[in-house]
């Protein structure tokens, strides 16, 4: 029997208000935050509890129309964002926003997946308990597309990124059936691991309608440094005394000049060095007791720095902060960049800048910064929007495969999205891809879930 047109079906489930068709209330929901990935929805629903995002699950497989999980909208590969043939349905999840009680034995809650992460940090503060992750979309990036990516950010040196955050997930998989599984037992030995599955899937496995989360102790007292040096690599040898020296470590991220003259300009910040640097790492140490003497020891040790500044009270960190925070949007603004979010060893990080700038073409300008202990290195290249797709194409395979020479994965924290997935199989083995594609079909037997995205085409 025909199922009947599937807007008709989704504003059964969701209600007129939460069914969005007309132009303009989809945009906001067809556009990435890079602006560089755009397509069109057939509609945006909305739904407001896990039983209705089930049922517009369902209704798309039953008729084959595919489906984009959407939360934040500000994954950085184009994996939330419809293509451009208008068939697909965007189900965003920002109406998702029940928090559960804080488990505070256990260190645990249960939230709805369309919290923010500032909602769900400020919700845990009287509590004195945080999620140990944080980034800077965190007032629009949602706990399920967190999940959905297995985000990293600034804290993954010394809480992991959200894969070890998460002890449980409830999803609608692909057919519309729910898998909930949220007693957060950190003892549970009872078959396949389905969160940590769904954790990093994208989109391409199911919806993520709720998490439950390891929380850990809130930093009451952080203290916070930029230090200044000659180069990468002095700083990479600081990086490792200071890794010794401070088990409470809790950031370290680096800065090139380049990327930080950028910043002062466009928001008219002032340097907070008398001279300028080749490369900077801003360093802070998050405790629950005054970890300042500790912290001025490290610092005074440290061989091979040129300067210090220190943040003695919160406005202070901030400037320290928004240096390293606002080199995304500066970079957008001056862009559009070419982004690679790309890991390699700490210690590979120098040569592997200097191959790639070798490779770069004419006419561009490489900018890089990033988490220095993860050995993350977000690659900006600019002066390429204008060139034709085949000439983008090559650029990202040279690139991306010195990065595997090196050792290293083609996507450090932001995910495949649409952006890398041809690229996969640099980090992953065909028989890996293979095993992929098994589970995809597996969960999602229709093909309906973000089609497009992680998986490279096949043949
Ligand atoms: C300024 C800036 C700084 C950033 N810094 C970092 C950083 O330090 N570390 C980092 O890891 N990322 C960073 N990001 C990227 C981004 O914030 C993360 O990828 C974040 O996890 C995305 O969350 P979101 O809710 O916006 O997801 P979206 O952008 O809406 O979606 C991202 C992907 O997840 C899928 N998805 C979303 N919600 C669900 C769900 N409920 N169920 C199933 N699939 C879903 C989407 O289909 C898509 O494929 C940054 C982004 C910006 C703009």
């Amino acid at each position: 029997m025909d199922p009947g047109p599937i807007e008709d079906a989704l504003v059964r489930i969701v209600g007129r208000a939460h069914a969005l068709d007309a132009p303009d209330h989809r945009a906001g929901y067809e556009v990435d935050w890079t602006g560089q990935f755009r397509g069109q929805a057939r509609m945006v629903v909305r739904p407001a509890s896990t039983a209705e995002a089930s049922a517009c699950v369902a209704a798309c497989a039953r008729r084959g129309v595919p489906l984009v999980a959407q939360g934040g909208n500000t994954g950085l590969v184009g994996g939330s964002v419809p293509d451009g043939t208008g068939d697909a349905v965007v189900l965003s999840t920002r109406r998702l926003t029940d928090i559960g009680t804080v488990d505070q034995p256990g260190a645990q809650i249960t939230v709805g997946a369309g919290v923010t992460l500032q909602g769900l940090n400020e919700h845990l503060r009287p509590h004195r308990l945080e999620l140990g992750i944080d980034l800077a979309a965190r007032g629009s990036a949602t706990v399920g597309g967190m999940a959905a990516t297995n985000a990293g950010g600034i804290h993954v040196i010394k809480h992991g990124s959200m894969r070890r955050r998460i002890s449980g997930i409830e999803a609608v998989l692909g057919d519309g059936a729910v898998v909930s599984h949220l007693a957060g037992l950190d003892k549970d030995n009872t078959g396949y691991d389905l969160s940590s599955l769904l954790c990093g899937s994208e989109g391409t496995l199911g919806v993520i309608t709720a998490v439950r989360l390891r929380l850990v102790p809130m930093a009451v007292e952080r203290v916070t440094a930029l230090t200044a040096w000659a180069g990468m690599r002095p700083m990479i040898e600081g990086l490792a005394q200071l890794r010794r020296a401070l088990p409470a470590l809790e950031a370290a991220e680096y800065m090139v000049r380049p990327g930080v003259e950028l910043v002062l300009d466009r928001y008219q910040l002032s340097d907070p060095f008398p001279a300028p640097y080749p490369a900077y790492l801003l360093i802070e140490v998050g405790a629950e007791h005054d970890p300042t003497s500790e912290f001025a020891t490290a610092i005074a040790a440290l061989e091979g720095v040129r300067d210090v500044a220190v943040a003695l009270d919160g406005q202070a960190r901030e400037r320290l902060w928004a240096l390293r925070e606002l080199h995304t949007e500066a970079l957008s603004a001056a862009g559009p960049p070419r982004k690679y979010d790309v890991t390699v060893p700490p210690v590979s990080i120098p040569d592997f800048l200097d191959q790639v700038v070798a490779e770069l073409v004419a006419g561009t300008t490489c900018h890089h910064f990033g988490h220095l202990a993860d050995g993350n290195v977000h690659l900006n290249v600019l002066g390429v929007g204008d060139r034709p797709d085949a000439e983008l194409d090559e650029i990202d395979g040279r690139v991306l495969g010195l990065v595997a020479r090196h050792g290293g994965s083609i996507s450090a924290e932001h995910g495949i999205g649409r952006a890398k997935r041809r690229w996969l199989g640099l980090s992953r083995s065909a028989a890996e891809i293979s095993a992929f594609r098994a589970i995809k079909t597996g969960l999602d037997p229709a093909g309906i879930m973000n089609p497009g995205v992680l998986l490279p085409d096949l043949g």
